[in-house]
């Protein structure tokens, strides 16, 4: 029998107006809690961050014997029932939620990964984020003559990690095989005794450490504590592993050169608003980010309007700075299933009319300014200013974004396609603005975007926006992996760093 779970906050940020894209691999939550329910608290920690992946979900736990797992294809209510979290008992426990690109969508790809070893000494492996440097990996483990080598980033880290775990403690084998990773990784690692959670260098995804009642958890979210009655404690700080054991928490470095490199996108969309990111509450930036807007780009309306429901704290900010009143302009359909994750486009063309219902006795015959947090396509935009007019009887839409213009493609972990489908790569602003048929449009600039964050800039990855990537990708870099690395590698082949490089060999036509 599927497990009935309310929803416990509507997570909100992909109810956006053109998220219909934008994917990130993944979320994971962990607990060290002997004697607790450790796989009911993790299918609450993952139900909470369900936003950040809805392909596939998994949850490992163990005792001083084994690992034992259970993952599915689908949300996290539909993989686990009653049964399978009772089967799943032991004294710590990590789970994770898998988004896919499309056609990557496979029960193989989903985790924990779970390797065995010699008694004593499994693991279990859980990651959000993307690895640059996985052909090198995978390359290193063919020649040292392993077999059947899954092609997933997170696999190939598991199988490096787990031959050096065989002679090894997990901190040394960690210590020493991570600084062979190069990306963006925020991991948990559950051996038999232990709970590790390690962050790259960069710190480019979240991860937090929870703490209830004596017990640690971790979590891409801060978020997901509240939802188990855990207090939020701090975030895994970049390039840091942290152990929870039977002896407590205990820190160490994986290097001495961290400098953060924040993802920008978590903090205008990703996080669910009533999440921590650098200990700053992500709804109070975003409703900053939306004064800057109303500063940057102010415009004469009788509303301002926000895209449920990742637009509407931007709306409110711009509200507030312009002098303009907020309303509500759509009613939501929260329980149709997000647009993003259909793969069809005819799905998707029907998800936003079943979704967004415009209100039309406080639109009709008025000036709009529509607020959302990105564009990434246009084409959920054009299909929203569309339904504003001809449904909602709007005068003039005036759309505004929280973020600014997505012109590159991600290389840690977040999924919005490549150049070719970034409208912001190929068209001018003008251009956009008549594609989506808005009668104005402006993007955040980058400089405002960082001011409402309060965060100095130097700390964040901008690379989408400015073309400035803080890890260095080489065309030797991922070859035909998986159709995540081939998109990656056709991409550096237009452009390595900003500079024009040949085609990577070994790639089909
Ligand atoms: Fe985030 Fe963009 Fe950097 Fe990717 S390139 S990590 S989406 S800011």
């Amino acid at each position: 029998m599927p497990i009935e779970a309310e929803p416990l906050f509507d997570s909100g940020p992909q109810g956006g107006g053109d998220d219909a894209r934008i994917g990130e691999n993944c979320a994971v939550f962990g607990v060290y809690a002997p004697g607790l329910d450790v796989s009911r608290v993790t299918f609450f920690g993952l139900f909470s961050m369900q936003h950040r992946g809805q392909e596939s979900s998994g949850i490992a736990v163990s005792n001083p014997e084994w690992i034992v797992s259970h993952t599915g294809m689908g949300l996290v209510n539909q993989v686990f029932t009653e049964k399978t979290l009772k089967m799943l008992k032991g004294a710590a426990a990590i789970g994770h939620n898998r988004y896919s690109t499309t056609g990557a969508s496979k029960i193989e790809n989903a985790q924990p990964v779970v390797l065995d070893s010699e008694p004593g000494k499994h693991l279990a492996l859980a990651h959000n984020g993307n690895l640059i440097n996985t052909a090198e990996l995978y390359a290193e483990l063919r020649a040292k003559g392993a077999n059947h080598i899954p092609t997933t980033d997170s696999a190939v880290m598991a199988r490096i990690l787990l031959e050096s775990y065989k002679t090894k403690s997990i901190e040394e084998a960690i210590l020493e095989v991570f600084p062979r990773f190069t990306g963006a990784y925020s991991l948990l690692v559950l051996t038999n005794d232990k709970l590790i959670a390690v962050r790259d260098p960069l710190g480019i995804r979240p991860l937090s450490i929870g703490k209830r009642n004596g017990h640690y958890m971790f979590a891409s979210e801060s978020a997901a504590f509240a939802v188990v009655g855990s207090e939020y404690l701090r975030e895994v700080e970049p390039g840091e592993m942290v152990v929870a054991d039977d002896n407590g928490l205990t820190s160490h470095r994986l290097s001495e050169e961290s400098k953060p490199h924040h993802c920008m996108f978590e903090f205008f969309y990703f996080s669910r608003p009533d999440s921590l990111l650098a200990d700053k509450l992500v709804y109070k930036i975003r409703v900053k980010m939306g004064r800057e807007l109303a500063r940057e780009a102010p415009v004469e309306a009788d509303w301002i309007i926000g895209v449920p429901d990742s637009g509407t704290p931007a709306a409110i900010g711009y509200a507030d700075a312009s002098g303009i009143k907020y309303a509500e302009g759509f009613v939501k359909n929260r329980y149709v299933g997000r647009t993003f994750i259909e793969p069809l486009q005819t799905f998707r063309d029907l998800g936003v009319r079943m979704k967004l219902n415009p209100l039309t006795e406080t639109l009709d015959g008025k000036r709009i300014v529509l607020v959302d947090d990105s564009i990434v396509r246009g084409s959920t935009m054009r299909k929203i200013v569309r339904l504003l007019r001809d449904i909602g009887g709007v005068k003039e839409v005036h759309v505004r974004l929280s973020s600014s213009a997505i012109r590159h493609p991600c290389y840690y972990g977040v999924d919005f396609g490549t150049r070719r489908e970034l409208i912001a790569a190929n068209r001018t602003e003008e251009e956009i603005c008549e594609f989506i048929g808005a009668d104005s449009l402006h993007y955040l600039s980058i400089d405002g975007m960082v001011r409402a964050t309060g965060i100095e800039k130097e700390k964040f990855c901008l690379a989408c926006f400015n073309n400035e990537y803080p890890l260095k990708f080489t065309r030797q870099m991922n070859l035909q992996l998986s159709e995540k690395s081939m998109k990656f590698a056709l991409e550096a082949t237009e452009v390595e760093n900003g500079e024009e490089v040949g085609r990577p060999a070994g790639l089909p036509d």
